[in-house]
């Protein structure tokens, strides 16, 4: 069966395909302890499924306007306001199926076969991989623990060539936890302004699981306004992965651009999830800061683990709920049955020996490393560090 040449370009989500792997154990009656996922292990608030109730029993079943209702528009301008002080009009917002396709939609309507794209590692799975498909040149810079996992100005500036067109980055990141101060944002927003053909990408879905202050927007420098594409999304702030809702901000013509792109691929997003979303985003918050509270105390705890376990260095997430450990002092060692070579061996090792999922460092560009979820409740990671602990102490 001869099958696209695409395929061959990209790879598979190594997150999900973790989940997946899990879940065919647990099916077979192992005891897996989840630590790999990328979602909120709490339920959507109650107030958001009474609107979606509501929304069915008010007939919204039909075809939504691809960039999504206009209410819904609006309501993420006045979130937008609220909270991030950003000024932008509903010409700005494209609401899509999750911030993924946001994501996809921005790729496809700036990156032409040959432009580059400079993305830091570790960097959140999917970027790369689009940029892939759209027939792009990735070009990462290495960032690592001991510069907290962000990149300097000198090394953006560094990066940069005459056939750069996008810049891709997380803040929070997803695995680091790194969150990007404004004092920092200033910095690149300086190289930036140098080079008026680049557009930023600006990935803030992590935006509410912040430890450590105020979520600052790199969309908040006016210079860059009309370049910065900022994607945010209800998936981890509200709970709602599976309802599917993300939305990009950013200047009309690439707005345009990317209703365009999802006309032809999915039309407009799903029109329950559409009038849950303006109940999420103009309701109240208390769900969110209480979830935020309980990611807190993980954090603290999780850290705790972590340097319980001997060999492993590790970085004290600022945003997210994961930390993403260096593993690498356990690379040639093994257990008497198979040899750990890297971070996809010790994540392997870890599932069927010590049944706890985990996420290979390499999957996000820092094979070192390993990530590993809090979005999990409080026995579980202790009952899942336990299992780590115990399998790496066999590692000699
Ligand atoms: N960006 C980042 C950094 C993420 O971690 C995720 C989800 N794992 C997404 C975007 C996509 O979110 P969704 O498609 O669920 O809105």
């Amino acid at each position: 069966m001869q099958l696209s040449s695409l395929l061959q370009r990209f790879n598979e989500p190594e997150t999900l395909k973790m989940a997946k792997l899990g879940r065919e154990l647990r099916a077979k009656g192992f005891d897996i302890t989840d630590l790999s996922l990328g979602e909120p292990d709490f339920d959507t608030p109650a107030h958001i499924k009474a609107a979606a109730k509501k929304a069915i029993d008010d007939n919204y079943s039909h075809y939504t306007p691809v960039a999504g209702y206009l209410d819904l528009r609006e309501a993420i301008c006045t979130k937008l306001k609220r909270d991030n002080n950003l000024e932008y009009a509903p010409e700005n917002i494209i609401v899509s199926t999750g911030a993924k396709q946001s994501i996809a939609n921005v790729v496809m309507s700036i990156v032409d076969a040959g432009d580059e794209v400079i993305i830091p590692t570790p960097y959140w799975v999917t970027y790369s991989e689009i940029v892939k498909m759209a027939g792009g040149v990735v070009k990462f810079v290495n960032t690592s623990l001991t510069n907290g996992y962000k990149i300097t100005a000198a090394e953006l500036e560094n990066a940069i060539t005459a056939k750069t067109k996008l810049f891709m980055f997380s803040s929070p990141c997803n695995p680091t936890g790194a969150v990007y101060s404004t004092g920092e944002l200033n910095a690149l927003a300086g190289v930036f302004k140098k080079h008026p053909g680049i557009f930023i990408m600006s990935d803030e879905i992590y935006e509410f699981i912040n430890y450590e202050g105020k979520h600052a927007s790199i969309a908040s420098f006016d210079i860059l306004k009309d370049r910065v594409i900022v994607i945010n999304g209800l998936s981890k702030g509200y709970a709602m992965t599976g309802w599917r809702l993300g939305y990009i901000a950013a200047h009309p013509a690439v707005a345009k651009a990317c209703e365009k792109v999802q006309g032809q691929i999915t039309s407009g997003a799903n029109a329950v999830t559409q009038r849950a979303a303006i109940a999420a985003l103009t309701g109240d918050m208390q769900p969110t800061e209480m979830m935020v509270a309980e990611f807190t105390k993980r954090r603290k705890r999780v850290m705790e683990l972590v340097k319980d376990i001997p060999g492993i260095e590790c970085s004290e997430p600022q945003g997210a709920f994961y930390v993403f450990p260096v593993v690498k002092s356990y690379f040639g060692r093994s257990d008497g049955d198979i040899v750990i070579e890297n971070a996809d061996d010790l994540c392997m090792y870890l599932l069927n020996k010590a049944h706890v999922s985990t996420v290979t460092g390499k999957a996000f560009g820092e094979p070192n490393c390993i990530r590993i979820s809090f979005a999990n409740s409080m026995e579980n990671i202790e009952k899942g560090f336990a299992k780590i602990k115990d399998a790496l102490a066999k590692l000699v």
